[in-house]
């Protein structure tokens, strides 16, 4: 129960661990080099972190405790976070590469997450439902117990305060798994916590691999809810377990969103939107606008503004204040990107801009890559059809609203959608049958924590953010008292 000096422990019930599952290195991707060696929870560690959670959940206090005084530990951890905003940002940076100011963005959404949390944990409370007069039903909100949050990589501080704030709202034990990839950024988040008050074993992580440490999580019987962000095939393996064992399973999962551009709408600021939409986070953001839909007649007018942007958008090293796109988060991403931008070429796409590493010597140690624009294919094409999750758009035209439509919707995922044009009643009229769990109108990637979030088809399972992002975690109870 150690930290060793040059291996990084997990967090089990406020103390570190070094494990026995298989250690893993974590890599900086915009050198390669690696930042260090990680602990990885093995079966037997998972069993233990459950226990502590159990324990610590059915202890008197934090199940019980009066609602401000929870809100007030989870405002304390929003404070923590803004003191040790440079050090997340820079966990962040040097495992996942993303862009300093980016990184500086996820600390601040952490952040404003568990405010809002603190918030509605306070505000939110047990109902009185309307009944006949002699009798009275209320109906109060109990936690499920002990929560699994399995995150991605891509943006980890986002993704895993998302799941913990709100489930610790109501008042559950948290056992974080984060991606093996960006796996410390829990763990500073955690200790965070402990410091401002959360009694141990409310909140663990434990590091390792799906396969090593993740199934035996979603396994244990004393695990009552997975709460899950990542890859839809990932989503549909964790589902299956949870069927199984009668226990519900919020699934945030991929997107293959559209953005779409009608000739009516103010171009240049379009292009601007669809350029952050896509290359933020170098493409790997879920809600990536990654097709680009634009009526015909304007196609040639964006093509030329996309290539421009696409072209002059400065990717370098995270740290480098002029840089707007970094590396891809691993190697094993960067050769993902490639494999689809050579089956677009395959299946005879034309390759617009990018589609190539950077020819930059300083930048040759890291998985860095070029942003890509694609033409010429149709919804046939794979690289149309399936998540990348790279810096990667694929430009296609459309005649009217109903080629549109099914275009737009020819895709398994659901996730998100954005529409550009000055008529807003045509506007809402797509919005409507756009198979999506967010469309954006006249702007792109606008997210508030108080708004649901989620997809549709293939992109996902429930709703977070907002009141219901911490109803998620609860149980109802009906109580009804006789007169
Ligand atoms: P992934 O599915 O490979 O892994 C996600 C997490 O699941 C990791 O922690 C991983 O270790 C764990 N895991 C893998 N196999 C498991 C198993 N069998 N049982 C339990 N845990 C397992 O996804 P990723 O590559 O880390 O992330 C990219 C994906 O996440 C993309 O598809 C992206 O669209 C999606 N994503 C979705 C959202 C959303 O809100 N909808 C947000 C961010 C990312």
């Amino acid at each position: 129960m150690t930290e060793s000096r040059s291996r990084v422990g997990f967090l089990v019930a406020g103390e570190r661990v070094q494990g026995s599952g298989t250690p893993f290195s974590s890599v900086d991707p915009a050198t390669g080099e690696v930042n260090y060696e990680v602990a990885a929870a093995g079966a037997e560690d998972v069993a233990r972190c459950v226990e502590a959670a159990q324990e610590a959940v059915a202890r008197p206090g934090w199940r019980d405790m009066r609602p401000h005084e929870r809100a007030r530990i989870l405002s304390a951890i929003a404070d923590g976070i803004v003191a040790k905003a440079d050090d997340l940002a820079a966990i962040q940076r040097r495992e996942n590469g993303k862009v300093l100011a980016e990184c500086r963005t996820q600390v601040a959404s952490a952040a404003a997450t568990f405010r809002y949390y603190a918030g509605v944990c306070e505000t939110t409370g047990s109902e009185v439902t309307p009944s006949r007069g002699d009798y009275l039903s209320m109906t109060t909100y109990e936690p499920v117990g002990v929560v699994a949050a399995i995150t991605p990589w891509n943006s980890p501080l986002t993704m895993e305060a998302q799941k913990i704030a709100p489930a610790l709202a109501a008042g559950n034990a948290v056992i974080v798994k984060p991606s093996e990839v960006t796996p410390t950024a829990a763990i500073a988040v955690a200790e965070i916590a402990l410091a401002a008050g959360l009694p141990p074993g409310l909140l663990n992580v434990l590091t390792g691999t799906g396969t090593e440490t993740g199934v035996p999580l979603v396994r244990h019987p004393g695990v009552r809810m997975v709460s899950f962000t990542g890859g839809t095939e990932t989503g549909r393996a964790i589902a299956q377990i949870a069927a199984g064992r009668l226990i519900p399973a919020a699934l945030e999962l991929g997107g293959k969103s559209p953005h779409i551009v009608f000739a009516d709408a103010d171009l240049d600021r379009a292009a601007a939107a669809v350029q952050d939409g896509i290359f933020e986070g170098s493409g790997q953001s879920c809600v990536a606008g990654s097709r680009l839909f634009v009526e015909r007649k304007a196609l040639d007018r964006m093509v030329a503004l996309m290539r421009e942007r696409a072209t002059s958008l400065k990717v370098g090293m995270p740290l480098a204040p002029d840089s707007r796109m970094g590396p891809l988060a691993s190697f094993r991403q960067r050769e993902t990107v490639e494999r689809f931008v050579q089956s677009a070429r395959d299946e005879g796409g034309e390759i617009i801009a990018g589609g190539a590493r950077p020819d930059d010597a300083a930048l040759a140690a890291g998985a860095f890559y070029l942003p890509t624009l694609i033409g010429g294919l149709d919804g046939s094409a794979r690289v149309v059809r399936e998540e990348i999750f790279g810096p990667v758009l694929c430009i296609l035209p459309f005649d009217d609203e109903e080629d549109l439509i099914a275009q737009a919707n020819g895709t398994a995922f659901g996730l998100a959608s954005g529409i550009w044009t000055s008529d807003v009643t045509r506007a809402l009229r797509i919005a409507r049958r756009i198979e999506a769990g967010t469309v954006w109108i006249n702007t792109y990637k606008q997210l508030s924590i108080a708004t649901p979030f989620g997809g549709y088809k293939d992109s996902g399972l429930g709703r977070e953010k907002g009141i219901g992002g911490m109803r998620l975690y609860q149980q109802a109870k009906s109580i009804y008292l006789g007169g």
